[in-house]
């Protein structure tokens, strides 16, 4: 699978996880138990079996018989959960949940979830019986990971290296011969200072096709370039226009840092903590300013359920916008008098509603197969036609107008269709 696709898999993965953790966090088992289980790639099934099996055991000493027996049920919907796998969990590992969870009025409901194949990896094995699911870790694992380059550089010295996730990677290293201010005797001062002007701009270049090597070929999944160095060094290699113009716009701040060796990445990352916080949110942003510059000048956009699918099933769309908040369910009314398809965006919560074919007036029936998550339903189609799906924060005004005025769901389209 290319590199997009498996972004595009990952978002949709990344969805549904998160549609699960706000179900388990709503649950409440006050009073009773309620288990989570983390397990590795690497940890065998049979492991955890017995680890549970152990569990079991030990919770025949717990005082208490409502919690007692939570705690025996949750193990054993989670044992029975066990044996549809073999001998290893699947790539990535995965998690268990399972409790008796409060649904009002005194009952509880026994409640049995597995996460299969998280984003990123599971990396301990974890087991946890609290009055909570455990769903920090997960929710860590889908906070956006982020590809950055970072640049550090004064005139003798200069490292290259990726911010990945938290993690950074040096990568290469170069030292310059630019002379030292100091001219030897016999040099003339305009010869000795035209040929340190020659040994900077000659660092500059090297230094920038390091970086060039490193990045230009990462440059679509690159989420920015920081750069970093005492001053006036960071700006003259940035205003001088020594990276590749694609590199040089992925720009997203530059910064002091004391050292450029190695540890001056880590001073460069530290430093531009805010910058980071802000890209994140920048990708969305660009995303709606593009989406609105259509919109008001162009033929490129599209909004609303109904025309955002209508352009998706005719593979129309570039890339299709979705508002991180919306929880949404779609019913699909076939009519089976005149062969119509109506589409009804409705609340979650909300029952589905009779309805009257909007072409013939005939009645549709509908079965609970004709109601799904209506983002499952586009991100289907998006998926069919090669179209990369986004998902858009509220977190900044247009953001919160694709999810308030816009219905949530948008495109950008290849071409204009008239739909
Ligand atoms: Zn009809």
């Amino acid at each position: 699978m290319s590199q997009e696709g498996d972004q595009e898999q990952s978002d949709r993965k990344k969805y549904e996880f998160r549609k699960v953790i706000e179900d388990l966090k709503d649950f409440d088992g006050s009073g009773t138990q309620l288990v989570t289980i983390y397990v590795p790639e690497d940890r065998q099934i049979s492991d955890v079996v017995q680890h549970v099996t152990q569990e079991h055991s030990e919770a025949a000493n717990i005082k208490s018989k409502q919690t007692r027996t939570a705690v025996q049920d949750a193990l054993t919907s989670i044992k029975d959960r066990l044996r549809y796998y073999d001998v290893y969990p699947p790539e990535n590992g995965m998690v268990l949940f399972s409790g008796a969870v409060d649904s009002g009025g005194g009952r509880t409901d026994m409640v049995t979830k597995v996460l299969e194949s998280p984003p990123q990896p599971v990396e301990s094995f974890r087991y946890h019986c609290d009055s909570d699911f455990l769903t920090e870790p997960l929710e860590h694992m889908l906070a956006d990971q982020g590809l950055y380059g970072l640049i550090v550089l004064d005139r003798r010295e200069a490292n290259v290296g990726w911010l990945k996730g938290k993690r950074i990677e040096p990568v290469k290293s170069a030292s310059s011969l630019v002379p030292g201010k100091q001219r030897k005797g016999g040099q003339s001062a305009q010869r000795f200072a035209r040929l340190r002007l020659e040994a900077i701009d000659n660092f500059y270049q090297e230094v920038a096709g390091m970086a060039n090597d490193l990045f230009v070929a990462k440059r679509h999944e690159l989420d920015g370039i920081l750069v970093g160095g005492p001053s006036p060094t960071k700006d003259e290699f940035l205003d001088g226009d020594y990276l590749h113009h694609e590199i040089q716009d992925n720009v997203i701040g530059k910064f002091d840092v004391a050292y450029t060796d190695e540890s001056g990445l880590k001073d460069l990352v530290d430093n531009a903590e805010d910058a980071l916080a802000d890209a994140e949110v920048m990708k969305d942003k660009k995303e709606m300013e593009e989406f609105f510059k259509e919109l008001n000048a162009g033929d490129l956009a599209t909004y609303g359920f109904e025309q955002t699918r209508r352009n998706l099933v005719m593979g129309a769309v570039d890339r299709l916008l979705i508002s991180e908040d919306l929880r949404k369910d779609v019913v699909v009314y076939d009519c089976s008098e005149c062969g119509n398809t109506d589409y009804e965006v409705l609340d979650r919560r909300k029952s589905t509603p009779d309805h009257t074919c909007n072409d013939c007036g005939a009645e549709v029936e509908v079965t609970d197969d004709d109601r799904e998550d209506a983002i499952d339903h586009l991100i289907e189609i998006a998926e069919q036609r090669g179209t990369e799906t986004k998902f858009i924060s509220t977190d900044f005004e247009k953001g919160e107008q694709l999810y308030n005025a816009f219905g949530g769901f948008a495109g950008i389209l290849r071409y204009s269709t008239g739909v």
